[in-house]
């Protein structure tokens, strides 16, 4: 499989390296090269298992930290992360050398560092101590994936067991943040670094009997690609960039595990994806890219004026290719076409991390971010939940599967499955769900306790005098957010009660 991502991935990196990367990013050159310095005395005579010195982890991080558009202080820290760790020089030092965030950084990521996996407890402190971190300043959270994803790429050298362990963690719990945070490029990463030593067998397999196929829609993308480049050309439409887009082998085997192993059902194996200069020419591509290739019905979508909630957009559609490039009269070429801009590309692969390319001198408006609000639930939740509760709370408030529904005015609500009006109404406001009373489905009259389905525009009505939520909403509600806030009114009764009575 040929590499996709071709960053990432660099080995025999220098610090020449990082540096030049560093200065094409505007970054401090001088401190990145003082933090280099520091760490390799830190860790010199220490080595990887690999066997290579050790300050080539350290180094990879950084650099891959620079490719994420991430600012000087946090490539520092992704220099200096195993330091207090791992040699005899403490944070202590680091702080008189480089400064309280710097400092506050290489913390964060040793407190998450310092909890190995021993049995779910640990697990589960590791993951309390993650949350913490990332509601506290989410560049250290970023830090631990580039940390994690240079230990994927070198986890040959661990022993099998381990190797697994680590797999696992990362494939359950960190793409499914990384994703989460609307980061697709590294969830992808670290989803395909660890199939092979989760699943060797069902790895195999799928290399084995796809890979001729991959080759095959490769090559008539190529051609496809040739193809539209002519055409714009003629519509005076310039092409910011456009490339043909394996599909992660991971989220390849998920969908083909939901499709009978079929890998005919899958139109996305190869995308197409077109980056134009602004949002208008986005639609207008969309109506050239029509005139010449058919789109399947109700596959296009448009995720420019209804973005996903963790911050997706892109136009998509799913088209029959032009007849030149049928296998034969019956068989038509199905390929799904992604369309957008250079900032949204850059947002869709590296998420909240690409607002540090923006927004350099403005953290606070990154921290603002819509798509930490769930993490910040989630600290909240924490703090109330014993232990061994909480990973059933994460695995429904971060882990499962997301259903968008509308406001009345069209505003995009994120629920999990199976959620409820009053899920809705709760996630919304609280007094909406203390208050509410009824709701419209679609603008039909619906039920409290129904399950909504993606695409629902749901309507809350409330009745101004109402007692408050019943108990019996604990029942059917599918939300943490929605089940504290009903206990927590009940509770408050309760207690009046008792003062009253
Ligand atoms: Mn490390």
């Amino acid at each position: 499989m040929q590499n996709h991502t071709n960053t990432l991935t660099k080995n025999n990196l220098t610090i020449r390296d990082l540096l030049r990367l560093a200065k094409k990013n505007n970054l401090d050159v001088d401190l990145i090269q003082l933090a280099y310095e520091f760490a390799e005395k830190a860790h010199k005579n220490q080595k990887r298992k690999s066997g290579e010195p050790y300050i080539v982890h350290p180094l990879a991080v950084a650099y891959l930290l620079v490719e994420l558009g991430l600012d000087s202080e946090t490539v520092a820290a992704g220099l200096l992360h195993d330091v207090p760790e791992d040699t005899p020089t403490t944070l202590h030092e680091i702080k008189k050398e480089f400064g309280k965030e710097i400092a506050f950084l290489v913390k964060g990521i040793t407190k998450l560092g310092l909890v190995k996996y021993r049995g779910v407890d640990r697990y589960v402190e590791n993951l309390r101590h993650m949350f913490i971190a990332m509601a506290e300043d989410v560049r250290v959270v970023l830090m631990k994936f580039a940390d994690r994803i240079h230990n994927l790429q070198t986890l040959q050298a661990l022993p099998p067991e381990k190797r697994r362990r680590i797999a696992l963690e990362s494939i359950e719990i960190y793409a499914p943040i990384a994703n989460r945070l609307g980061m697709g490029e590294i969830r992808g990463q670290l989803e395909d670094l660890s199939f092979p030593y989760l699943y060797p067998e069902e790895y195999a397999w799928l290399m084995k009997k796809f890979g001729p196929h991959l080759k095959e829609k490769e090559e008539l993308i190529q051609q496809l690609i040739a193809f539209l480049q002519k055409e714009f050309k003629k519509h005076h439409i310039p092409i910011v960039a456009i490339h043909g887009r394996t599909k992660h082998l991971y989220s390849l085997y998920q969908k083909l595990l939901c499709y009978n192993r079929d890998i005919t059902k899958i139109y996305d194996l190869v995308a197409l994806r077109l980056i134009v200069k602004d949002v208008s020419t986005c639609y207008e591509s969309l109506g050239i890219i029509h005139e010449f290739c058919k789109p399947l019905k109700g596959r296009i979508k448009d995720y420019i004026s209804q973005p996903k909630p963790n911050g997706y957009r892109s136009l998509h559609t799913t088209v029959f290719m032009p007849p030149q490039f049928a296998k034969d009269e019956v068989h038509g070429e199905i390929v799904e076409i992604q369309i957008r801009t250079k900032e949204m590309h850059n947002d869709a692969e590296f998420g909240i991390a690409a607002h540090w390319k923006y927004k350099e001198e403005d953290h606070k408006e990154v921290i603002a971010d819509h798509r930490l609000d769930w993490m910040r639930q989630i600290v909240e939740i924490q703090k109330e939940v014993q232990d061994d509760q909480l990973l059933e709370t994460l695995k429904i408030d971060v882990f499962q599967n997301y259903i968008f529904v509308f406001t009345p005015l069209g505003d995009v609500i994120e629920l999990p499955e199976d959620a409820t009006p009053v899920d809705f109404a709760y996630q919304i406001h609280t007094d909406l769900g203390d208050k509410c009373c009824g709701v419209k489905i679609n603008d039909q009259i619906g039920s409290l306790n129904s399950k909504l389905k993606s695409g629902d525009v749901v309507e809350i009505f409330t009745a101004p005098k109402k007692q408050g939520p019943s108990e019996s909403w604990l029942e059917f509600v599918k939300t943490n957010t929605a089940r504290a806030h009903i206990r927590n009114y009940i509770n408050k009764k309760n207690r009046s009660f008792l003062i009253v009575g």
